[in-house]
């Protein structure tokens, strides 16, 4: 695949590298610590890199939710935001925000994404209904199940494939598509969800043509649409890159054509527009009204949704900041870099480069580590321990136990190392692939990881986990023996 140049600039000397568009104005001290702290801290955690204090991280790569830079436009647009508990003018910018950037007229505000899916999930799920998707998203799936659904992810034989040169890995089969819906009838078959970049294959994207071919389908068998819109931007972004027809259409004119397709439209602010809070958004007031209540019930009167109005308002202009070419291409370009530099130096990553972060396969990178040890939780507390960074396990440690209490095994073993908006600069890029090359040079000394304490739920929020030997005290000792008195 040809690399993208980094938000479209070109170097005479032919160099490849992305180039912040932006400039500092506030700054936050960060804190490396030398890794002796780092191997206290990953042990009060309990190896789970959640439970983890920002004072003991250096650069903290969890997640893009609600860690994106804010633009000086928002922060400004805070100053002017509208108290008030029913009929606020900040809500008001926000709605139009969403009619002028997502073609929707009906908004109702949620306090974030999964907010959202709990009241489409209630509103329009019963038992024994099937859900069809291209891949689900922890959150979703949770809620799903919660009101008897049954989640079925349709995605193409490619989509797993940790190297590939499948440009859009979040497609979904449109021929397993139909005979699901064949299979269990029409009826049973509430929405269809296509969620935007594809968070847990890696932030990979679906094109306008699949979307288009989906919607037919869901056409003909009278089936509604719902897109996750969360990670959008990102999505337009590569529909751009990548699908000939879209090379020259403006973001913004992708971002309505895809929305166009969905007759339900809900996003997560903490990562589509770099604030908090979320929405939902439709053409059809039927559909408008019969979710309406619930978010009184469980958000805040619909003029707020559990959101503040200083949120509301950095909402808005970061919704009209998503069809910014220089802002969204900014975390694509660093992922791509660092993907590309990584795949040089042999290390098995997620191709192509996709959305929100770079991609660890874990399995890849630690064959010796048999899945149930968690090889993804087991390199996440290993790069934590000789870096600083904290990446996020997306892996077994994410998925759940069956009814006999056996782990079911993710598709994938991922590492990931999000890239928030605007927030890292590129020698913070280059020690990231440095830490990660080391840490590959050493992987036999890292070992897997089991539970000790283990919710019911979500386990990977809150659980604790140990090490199966003493690998950790190695992998240190191993540090101080290459680094020497270096953090
Ligand atoms: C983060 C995310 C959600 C949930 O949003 P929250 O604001 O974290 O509740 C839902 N869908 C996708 C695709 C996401 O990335």
């Amino acid at each position: 695949m040809t690399p993208q140049s980094s938000g479209g600039i070109k170097f005479s000397n032919g160099m490849n590298i992305p180039v912040e568009l932006h400039k500092v104005r506030v700054v936050q001290k960060l804190h490396l610590k030398p890794v002796e702290e780092r191997y206290e801290a990953i042990e009060k955690g309990g190896y789970n890199t959640f439970q983890l204090n920002t004072n003991d991280i250096f650069l903290d790569m969890l997640t893009d939710s609600g860690t994106n830079a804010m633009s000086d436009n928002q922060v400004a647009s805070m100053l002017r935001s509208d108290d008030a508990y029913a009929g606020s003018q900040s809500f008001y910018r926000m709605e139009q925000a969403v009619r002028d950037v997502f073609g929707k007229k009906w908004v109702l505000p949620v306090h974030q994404g999964r907010a959202a899916e709990n009241i489409i999930s209630q509103t329009f799920i019963s038992k024994g209904d099937v859900i069809p998707m291209n891949y689900h998203f922890t959150t979703t799936m949770a809620h799903m199940e919660l009101n008897g659904g049954k989640v079925f992810e349709i995605y193409t034989d490619e989509a797993l494939k940790i190297k590939s040169d499948v440009l859009f890995k979040g497609n979904i089969d449109t021929v397993k598509l139909e005979a699901l819906i064949d299979q269990y009838g029409p009826e049973k078959v509430p929405f269809i969800r296509m969620e935007a970049s594809t968070n847990l294959i890696g932030g990979q994207p679906f094109s306008i043509q699949n979307m288009m071919e989906v919607k037919a389908i869901a056409d003909k068998y009278g089936i509604m649409m719902v897109l996750d819109a969360s990670l959008i931007g990102e999505n337009a972004w590569f529909i751009k890159q990548r699908e000939e027809e879209f090379k020259n259409a403006p973001v913004s004119e992708i971002l309505l054509t895809m929305c166009g397709m969905a007759d339900i439209v809900y996003f997560s602010s903490r990562k589509v527009s770099s604030t908090r809070g979320g929405g939902i958004a439709t053409n059809s007031e039927e559909l408008y009204m019969k979710m309406r209540d619930l978010v009184v019930l469980f958000e805040g009167f619909t003029t707020y949704g559990g959101m503040s109005v200083r949120e509301i308002e950095a909402m808005a202009v970061g919704l009209y900041e998503t069809t910014d070419e220089t802002v969204i291409s900014q975390s694509p370009s660093f992922i791509e870099y660092t993907v590309n530099e990584l795949d040089k130096l042999g290390i098995p990553v997620i191709m192509p480069a996709g959305a929100l972060g770079c991609h660890i396969d874990a399995m890849g990178f630690l064959p010796h580590v048999p899945q149930k040890e968690y090889p993804a939780g087991a390199l996440a507390a290993a790069l934590y321990l000789v870096s600083g960074i904290r990446g996020m396990e997306r892996g077994t440690i994410s998925s759940i136990r069956d009814e006999n209490g056996n782990d079911i095994l993710a598709d994938v073993e991922l590492l990931r190392l999000a890239f928030p908006r605007r927030v890292f600069t590129l020698s913070q890029t280059m020690f990231v692939i440095d830490r990660v090359q080391w840490l590959h040079k050493n992987r036999e000394l890292v070992g897997g990881l089991e539970f000790v304490e283990e919710p019911a739920v979500l386990r990977f929020f809150n659980g604790k986990l140990k090490p199966t030997s003493d690998w950790p005290q190695k992998l240190m000792a191993k540090f101080r023996e290459d680094f020497g008195n270096s953090l």
